[in-house]
């Protein structure tokens, strides 16, 4: 997102053109940094677990399915703010299926966890949200714990792409859906190696994220303290 106004989110269309840093500065009076929640996990699990790694992807999965892009050291927003939000990209597994930002064939209509609900739900399971396809996959559930691994193979065929791109160094994958079962992680993994070159995969670690709830609120943290508490800050504040 960075920290100008939200542009055409897909799946926020009353944020469109919103000045959420604006709104907020004004009500708190403090200095005010935004940012999505797959840059922020991807912020957390680095700091928390993988320091000394400049080149990594952490992957969320859960209601929908984003990513959060380190290379070289640096959070890569893009041109715009939407680098990373690769559920909106085609996938063959969810050909003609319409996904929720108004497209068909996203990723994320086959392997976000309101996707799979949906099909669990069709075939007489109670769900009807990420939640509770991550409790069902939890419990042991064949037919839930099938949907982890397939919507993982998704994932990992769209990731091997990035891999070719970005050639990262860990791909950390994290939200409530692959916390609850290692069925997803596998499927990713599978997918990936299968399409990566030796160069790229001899020391690629594709590992179910460990910077847990907290995540968020660390890379949020981790945020301010690389912004506004950063040097160049700090200095041009005095300079006032
Ligand atoms: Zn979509």
């Amino acid at each position: 997102m960075g920290n100008g106004p939200a542009q055409s989110p897909p799946i926020m269309p009353g944020w469109d053109d919103c000045d959420v840093v604006g709104l907020l500065g004004s009500q708190f009076g403090v200095p005010v940094q935004v940012d999505n929640d797959a840059n922020l996990l991807a912020l957390g699990e680095r700091s928390m677990c993988y320091p000394d790694v400049d080149d990594l992807i952490y992957v969320k999965v859960a209601t929908g399915v984003g990513a959060g892009i380190f290379s070289g050291g640096r959070l890569v927003r893009g041109a715009d703010g939407s680098a990373g939000d690769f559920g909106h990209v085609y996938s063959p597994a969810a050909d003609q299926v319409p996904c929720r930002c108004g497209n068909i064939g996203c990723l994320e209509a086959f392997a976000g966890g309101l996707a799979m609900a949906k099909r669990l739900s069709a075939h007489g399971h109670g769900v009807s949200d990420a939640p509770g396809v991550a409790e069902l996959a939890k419990a042991g559930n064949l037919e839930a714990v099938r949907e982890l691994r397939e919507a993982g193979l998704a994932i990992g065929a769209v990731l091997a792409t990035c891999v070719a791109i970005l050639n990262p160094r860990v791909i950390a994958v994290g939200g409530e859906i692959s916390a609850a079962h290692g069925a997803l992680v596998n499927g990713v993994r599978e997918a990936i190696y299968r399409r990566t070159t030796p160069l790229a995969g001899e020391r690629l670690r594709i590992e179910l994220a460990r910077s847990g709830a907290l995540g968020g609120a660390i890379g949020a943290a981790q945020l301010v303290l690389d912004t506004v508490f950063a040097k160049s800050a700090i200095d041009a504040r005095f300079a006032e």
